[in-house]
């Protein structure tokens, strides 16, 4: 992994201006790089267990951002001017390697982001909570469509609860890497948080047991990160 890790910040050693990279109207600015982990492997056990982390972290994940490094070198993206969200925003005028690993690199640069070990997280903030009850009914009619979607998503793709240009709440699921951000997709919006049903993201502990890696996983959401969030994007 050292080669891969090494080749990865290489191909990045011009991108280090990131901050200045990022439009102010950017919700959750992301670089192209992979940034580190904000915990160990073993911080979301016993939910997702670290073995499945690591090999998602240092594989999976790993293999996105150098993909997409090399996609942005061949297809000229000045990632100094374009930011990742305004990229994803116009993906259809770019590869099929552009859109999976673009994707693939901002759903799990996010997906590390909104969880935390089981206990830490904290509760839906006031203002999230006024708008899950007006969009959903309650916090767990949310959870209960969520996990329909996520559980109901046909091979590997994402679930998500999107924040819409009318500001209201929705969930939906995308296929693959990609994400509501992309202007080919179906369902659009800002993404709040979202689950990868991806079989590398729960297989070794859950099997083909999917309903119960996605139960479990709400025991790791970092509701102080998902709180922020929704204030940023809403
Ligand atoms: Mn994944």
């Amino acid at each position: 992994m050292a080669g891969l890790t090494g080749s990865v910040l290489t191909s990045f050693a011009n991108t280090n201006s990131n901050e200045n990279n990022l439009r102010k109207s950017s919700p959750d600015p992301t670089p192209y790089t992979q940034r580190p982990l904000p915990y160990s492997y073993s911080a979301l056990e016993p939910a997702i267990d670290a073995m499945t982390m690591e090999i998602h972290y240092t594989k999976h994940a790993a293999a996105y951002a150098k993909n997409l490094s090399e996609a942005v070198d061949a297809e000229k993206v000045d990632t100094t001017k374009i930011s990742l969200e305004d990229l994803l925003a116009s993906i259809s005028k770019y590869s099929v390697k552009m859109r999976n690993n673009a994707g693939g690199h901002y759903n799990h640069s996010l997906f590390w982001e909104l969880m935390n070990s089981p206990g830490k997280s904290a509760v839906p903030s006031s203002p999230l909570l006024t708008a899950i009850q007006r969009d959903f009914g309650s916090v767990d009619a949310m959870k209960t469509k969520f996990n329909d979607a996520a559980k109901g998503r046909f091979g590997s793709g994402w679930a998500w609860v999107i924040v819409k240009k009318d500001n209201k709440l929705d969930i939906v699921s995308t296929p693959n890497q990609d994400n509501p951000l992309m202007d080919l997709s179906d369902a659009k919006g800002q993404p709040l948080f979202g689950i990868d049903v991806w079989e590398h993201a729960y297989y070794l502990k859950y099997q083909n047991k999917r309903p119960d890696y996605i139960t479990a996983w709400w025991s790791v959401l970092n509701w102080d990160y998902i709180n922020t969030r929704f204030g940023k994007i809403s």
